[in-house]
């Protein structure tokens, strides 16, 4: 039996959001036959400093980001709730809108070698997949508390994205595009411009609102 979905799950601060996040989410909704990839951007992430654009205007960029691109969403469930942006609690959240559908948490390797430091992290795969996406410049750990789980979830079959709801870890290569958040808004501050590291229509926006123009180099 197939479940409904798979629904896939970005989350991140996107201040701004760019093409190395919108090419990952476009291979994986395509390569996995994804139901469509949501864009979830985190209020107040608990392991980083605040982002620089507000909510909302992360949440703007999004969407000009991502729109008139079939299978791809803009999701402001973490704008609209109170508290630190745990991935758990969103997945929570996701799980009553969408019962029985196989739902894949997608993030990159950066992200991925991290995950035990998370909150209530072990819930996280009674709630969902994880799918891994290659980042430049980020190994699979080769042992520790990530490689072990990886050992005891980790799946090459995509099937397993479809058979059950939760539970898995599967890897998945995308096209690597060593481009960052963090990269974009120093170039940015230091008098350049973001025009082709992500979509027009979000350029057009940081020109306007002048956003990252105080992002100078440490
Ligand atoms: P920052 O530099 O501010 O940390 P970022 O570019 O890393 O920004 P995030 O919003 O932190 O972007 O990332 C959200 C998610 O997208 C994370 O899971 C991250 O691993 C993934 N991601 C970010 N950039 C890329 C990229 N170039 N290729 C693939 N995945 C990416
Ligand atoms: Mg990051």
């Amino acid at each position: 039996m197939t479940l409904p979905g798979p629904v896939g799950i970005m989350g991140g601060t996107f201040d701004p959001i760019h093409y190395g996040h919108l090419r990952s989410a476009y291979e994986l909704l395509h390569g996995l036959k994804l139901a469509e990839v949501r864009f979830v951007p985190s209020a107040r992430p608990p392991h980083r400093q605040g982002p620089q654009a507000d909510g909302r205007l992360r949440l703007r960029m999004v969407r000009a980001a991502i729109a008139g691109t079939p299978g791809f969403v803009a999701d402001d469930r973490e704008l609209e709730r109170a508290g630190p942006s745990y991935s758990v609690t969103t997945l929570a959240s996701l799980r009553e809108d969408f019962p029985e559908a196989s739902l894949c948490m997608i993030v990159g390797m950066d992200a991925f070698v991290g995950i035990a430091d998370w909150f209530e992290w072990q819930t996280l795969f009674e709630l969902a997949h994880v799918v891994v996406a290659q980042r430049p410049g980020f190994d699979m750990p080769a042992r520790g508390q990530v490689a072990d789980l990886i050992a005891a979830r980790g799946t090459d079959d995509v099937e397993a994205l479809r058979v059950r709801a939760f539970g898995s870890i599967y890897m998945q290569a995308v096209t690597q595009l060593e481009i960052s958040s963090t990269d974009i808004r120093l170039h940015i501050g230091n008098g350049g411009d973001g025009r082709f590291l992500l979509p027009d229509p979000v350029c057009d926006i940081i020109q306007e609102t002048k956003i990252y123009a105080r992002s100078k180099t440490p």
